[in-house]
């Protein structure tokens, strides 16, 4: 099996866009962006050993390459449109390729992204994605815009990804895991829709990759602000709040990794806008510094970390 026959494979998935002039098969792809959008550009890695385990199932690994990703845009507000994927693999291995791709292909045809190019070579398993989208000018939603007073919201539910890697690695391995959980960390929804619905709504958004507290960190730094977070309000699903101790579970609320829902902050006069978008609202912002967590009598919560960070081994 040659390169150029795994490249045959993925472009059978690459899915169409009329916004895409040439797509794979030349040096370069040639991209139609619409007039008065602007581009908002994304690119996340995993890693064999690293962000999967190696006998992970490829269709997984193939839907969470693309799922990171299209959180990123979420989170800047953007609407998806088109994605690289640079594939790493020890062999040619075709059926890895189609497995892989089977997974990528179905959440990139859920978000209509077309894969228009990329890189296959030979090496340890790594998969590469580039991912692309469109935002109006001017109405990309960053890091930096949280005021002292906005609310503090979250999507969805936190911590399940987290509890499920944790249990997986226990002794029973994954059939010891409720289905519910394990789909939360290898098949991760990513919020492309409220992160489209929240533009001119939040001041500031993040997607939550790295644990919650971590990653609003960066917001109230960007910011220039502090957030008080309630711990009794953080969302929790049904299968996790059946599990562990209350303790454990606020930990993998709140340092968890891999949760990939949107956590963002806005003034309360505009919170009416939130009505049925699934979104709970865990504090506020405050002036100041730091991100703390308080439990129901006022006392800060503390974990030794608050998220995953690379080379450091962890803490932050
Ligand atoms: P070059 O040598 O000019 O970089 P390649 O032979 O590597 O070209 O790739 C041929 C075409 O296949 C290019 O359009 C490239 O973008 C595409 N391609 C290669 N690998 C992938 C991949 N893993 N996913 C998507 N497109 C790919
Ligand atoms: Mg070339």
């Amino acid at each position: 099996m040659a390169e150029f026959d795994l490249i045959a494979r993925i472009l059978a998935r690459a899915g169409v866009r009329a916004d895409v002039a040439l797509g794979i098969g030349d040096d370069g792809a040639l991209l139609v962006p619409p007039a008065g959008q602007q581009l908002v550009a994304v690119c996340d890695t995993l890693n064999a050993g690293v962000h999967f385990l190696p006998d992970a199932d490829p269709a997984d690994i193939g839907w969470k390459s693309l799922a990171v990703n299209l959180s990123d845009l979420a989170a800047m507000g953007a609407t998806p449109s088109w994605a690289l994927l640079s594939l790493s693999l020890p062999q040619a291995d075709a059926d890895f390729v189609e497995r892989f791709m089977q997974g990528f292909s179905a959440l990139a045809d859920e978000s209509q992204i077309a894969l228009v190019g990329g890189d296959t070579t030979h090496g340890s398993l790594s998969v590469g994605v580039t991912a692309l989208g469109f935002v109006p000018a001017g109405m990309a939603m960053t890091r930096g815009g949280a005021r002292p007073g906005d609310a503090v919201y979250v999507s969805g539910t936190l911590g399940d990804a987290a509890a499920a890697l944790r249990l997986q690695q226990s002794v029973d391995g994954a059939a010891g895991v409720s289905p519910a959980l394990l789909a939360r960390l290898n098949r991760p929804t990513p919020r492309v829709t409220l992160g489209q619905a929240l533009r001119g709504v939040a001041n500031a958004a993040i997607d939550i990759s790295d644990g919650l507290l971590a990653d609003l960190a960066h917001v109230a730094r960007a910011s220039g602000v502090g957030i008080e977070l309630q711990a009794g309000a953080l969302p929790i699903s049904k299968a996790l709040s059946a599990l562990a101790s209350a303790t454990q579970r606020v930990r993998w609320q709140a340092t968890g990794g891999d949760d990939y829902e949107l956590a963002f902050t806005l003034p309360p006069e505009r919170v009416p806008a939130l009505e049925g978008l699934g979104v709970t609202c865990i504090g506020r912002v405050v002036a100041g510094e730091g991100v703390r967590l308080r439990d129901g009598t006022g006392e800060s919560v503390v974990f030794e970390q608050a998220g995953w960070e690379h080379f450091t081994g962890a803490t932050q």
